[in-house]
């Protein structure tokens, strides 16, 4: 048989070619790991001159993930499907929720191959905690899937992780139908925990050369303000105390050393669908 050429294999999944930036491997390199290649450092200096905060940013919104998921952990919930989870990183939805909930379930997903095959390696190694490699724009298809319905049970609550997702789907995507299509399915006591890069305080011309950054990558970023955020969510969804707020506020923990802060932000809360 004939081996299937790079330029082929390249084309169907960008995610193997390496010049490619890569959006979790750019995110990756922001919070000081080493799962990136040149172009992905490249693209992320970038962002860097133009953000000159947006490792700070990174870091609280990686933090706002942690401090969420112990929180809803605590709260009872003990199911967690963790969309657009990224390269495996220190306090990885599973070590969090099974610190509080040693019994806690956890479905990665991810629609990069590379982002699938380390977190198979490194997330699933036991029988509670499973991957998928799949695209949230198909919210059905994962949903519905026979793995995820297999380790999670939709008769009970269960906790939607999108943090740091949602930015990547244009208007074209219908990132609010996504989250409609989570209210009809989720059953009652549920939660989606969510971040979404946020562009208020930012000028205009930043935003568009970010954007620029972003357009030759695996994933076009969409920027978005809090309203427009807000509105993805509509009067379906409430939020928990307390809100859809940057994330360094969100329930912070006494910091040792405060610090100032960023311009750069993400947004984040815990929404809970409503009746
Ligand atoms: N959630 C992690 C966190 O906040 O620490 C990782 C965030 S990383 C910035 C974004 C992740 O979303 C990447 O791993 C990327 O592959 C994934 N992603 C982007 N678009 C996606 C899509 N349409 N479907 C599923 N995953 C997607």
């Amino acid at each position: 048989t004939q081996r299937p050429h790079l330029a082929a294999l390249l084309a169907d999944d960008p995610a193997l070619d390496t010049n490619v930036p890569n959006v979790a491997r750019i995110y990756d390199y922001l919070l000081g790991g080493k799962d990136n290649w040149h172009a992905d450092r490249e693209a992320a200096d970038a962002l860097v001159r133009l953000l000159p905060d947006l490792r700070d940013a990174v870091r609280d919104n990686r933090a706002f993930l942690r401090r969420a998921v112990g929180a809803v952990a605590e709260q009872g919930i003990n199911q967690f499907i963790d969309i657009g989870s990224g390269l495996p990183t220190r306090d990885n939805v599973h070590q969090v929720a099974q610190h509080v909930r040693p019994d806690a379930r956890v479905m990665y997903v991810d629609h990069d191959s590379v982002v699938a095959a380390h977190a198979r390696a490194l997330l699933a190694s036991d029988a509670v905690t499973g991957v998928l490699h799949a695209d949230v724009r198909d919210i059905a298809f994962i949903l519905d899937h026979p793995d995820v319905r297999a380790l999670i049970d939709f008769e009970r609550p269960i906790a939607v992780v999108m943090v740091a997702l949602m930015h990547f789907l244009s208007e074209a995507d219908d990132p609010a139908a996504i989250i409609d299509t989570l209210w009809q399915a989720l059953p009652p006591g549920s939660v989606l925990i969510f971040t979404h890069a946020c562009t208020d305080g930012l000028e205009n011309d930043t935003v568009s050369a970010a954007t620029r950054v972003y357009a030759n990558s695996t994933a076009p970023i969409t920027a978005r303000s809090s309203r427009e955020i807000l509105a993805l969510f509509g009067e379906r969804w409430a939020w928990q105390e307390p809100g859809l707020i940057p994330v360094r506020d969100w329930r912070p923990e006494p910091d040792p050393i405060p610090v100032p802060p960023s311009k750069t932000s993400f947004v984040g809360g815990v929404a809970i669908p409503q009746c």
